[in-house]
């Protein structure tokens, strides 16, 4: 049993960022560039059951700056990253068809590249379930998969993938090295940005990469984010917002260069980048690094005052959503949503936007369904609810799956229904 003293230290164990001001998590430069403030809104993945609906939910911030020494863009670690990466971890990535296929692909397109073989040792971070790692134990390549989350890494065991669970960084790497060796091939599929101590992660790495290996990271591109105004991917679990220029600053740090970049289309605009030693001659520079370079210092990335312009931007999209709700609330329509992604959270949260404006949701996990949206508390149900509501509009919160959602449900056009979807614009369909 517990005791009172001990209940509470657990629940009190968040430093307060904010109580010598925050700092760059990689240059350690005091953040005073604000980058867009979103408010406060709770962890976007924690769904409030019926029994806790008459509680009270934590808020957090989601102040994001910028640093005006290394152009970092960050959201200071309000909430750890143990209350985030927890064993009731629900992102499991073998649900995704696409993620599948993107897996496979990888897979096939580094053995290829880089000679993998029988000898070789890959070690996957933030392994998930296995759903990438697999492809290499079909090919009989050894590899050892690390991910933090309890109920993800048990799955990756039953696929046979080994793998540790544990949080990676300096103290992890050392410990795999001596009782695996070192890595040829290094690899984190959107991880980077997920990690509050982002020095430690890198020079894990460093540590564990063997001599003439290779680390590939894949992450969202800050260009895309910017560009195309995807500010709802901003939430508690995404500590930084990457560009090449800066990720490549990071590794050089850690005494590796970033010798190639891959542009891919998952997650709305990632770049995959390739990191060796710096002292390893095997690869040389591509042209494409000098490009993708290029073309951030074109897009302002190292000016602070294109930065700051983000933030009116998103306020003013903020005026559009609400207007438009108000507009359709005031001739009498009825809205409902599709969707209970961690990004329609943050959207609906920073507008405001609750069962006065959207009455439910829909979700086809019946994990879900009969849950409430975290802070705004829209109920989520089953999607044939919206069949029997006949809605005017269903607002896609999944807009990354818009033509999905709209062929699966095309039957709401039967009584005149419409599709909206915010993001990246405001746009009926
Ligand atoms: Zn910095």
């Amino acid at each position: 049993m517990m005791t009172a003293v001990e209940t509470n230290t657990s629940t009190s164990t968040l430093p307060n960022p904010l109580s010598a001001g925050p700092c760059c998590r990689f240059c350690a430069e005091p953040l005073r560039h604000t980058f867009v403030d979103l408010g406060t809104s709770p962890l976007c993945q924690k769904h409030v059951t019926p029994a806790q609906f008459d509680h009270g939910e934590p808020f957090y911030p989601l102040h994001v700056y910028v640093c005006e020494k290394c152009y970092l863009v960050q959201l200071p670690a309000y909430v750890s990253r143990e209350a985030i990466f927890d064993g009731e971890y629900a992102y499991f990535s073998s649900y995704s068809e696409t993620m599948l296929a993107h897996a496979r692909a990888y897979v096939e397109q580094m053995t290829a590249r880089f000679g993998l073989g029988g000898r070789s040792r890959v070690v996957e971070l933030a392994s998930n379930d296995g759903y990438l790692l697999q492809y290499f134990l079909e090919k009989k390549i050894p590899c050892l998969g690390i991910e933090p989350t309890a109920n993800t890494a048990a799955a990756a065991q039953e696929k046979g993938v080994p793998t540790i669970v544990r949080f990676f960084g300096r103290q992890t790497a050392r410990e795999v090295l001596d009782s695996n060796g070192p890595a040829d091939l290094i690899l984190g599929n959107n991880v980077l940005a997920h990690v509050p101590d982002i020095n430690d992660f890198v020079g894990g790495m460093k540590i564990l990469l063997s001599p003439a290996g290779v680390v590939t990271m894949e992450f969202p591109q800050l260009l895309h984010l910017i560009d195309k105004n995807y500010w709802d991917t901003v939430y508690h679990e995404h500590y930084s917002y990457l560009s090449f220029t800066t990720v490549e600053k990071i590794f050089a740090a850690h005494g590796m260069e970033l010798f190639d970049v891959d542009e891919i289309d998952i997650h709305g605009g990632s770049i995959r980048v390739y990191a060796h030693h710096t002292d390893d001659g095997t690869h040389t520079v591509s042209e494409r690094v000098h490009a993708m370079k290029a073309r951030e210092r074109a897009a302002g990335q190292g000016d602070l005052k294109s930065y700051a312009a983000y933030g009116k931007q998103v306020e003013e999209h903020k005026r559009q959503i609400l207007s438009w709700l108000i507009e359709q609330k005031r001739a009498g329509k009825k809205v409902v949503a599709y969707g209970a992604p961690g990004k329609g959270n943050t959207l609906l949260n920073y507008c405001g936007i609750r069962s006065d404006f959207v009455e439910f949701t829909v979700d086809r996990s019946p994990h879900k369904q009969g849950n409430f949206l975290p802070g705004t508390r829209i109920p989520i149900r089953s999607p044939d609810e919206i069949m029997d509501a006949k809605p005017d509009f269903v607002l896609i919160l999944v807009w990354n799956l818009k033509t999905e959602v709209m062929q699966q449900m095309a039957a709401v056009r039967e009584w005149g229904g419409k599709f909206v979807v915010f993001m990246p614009q405001l746009q009926e369909c």
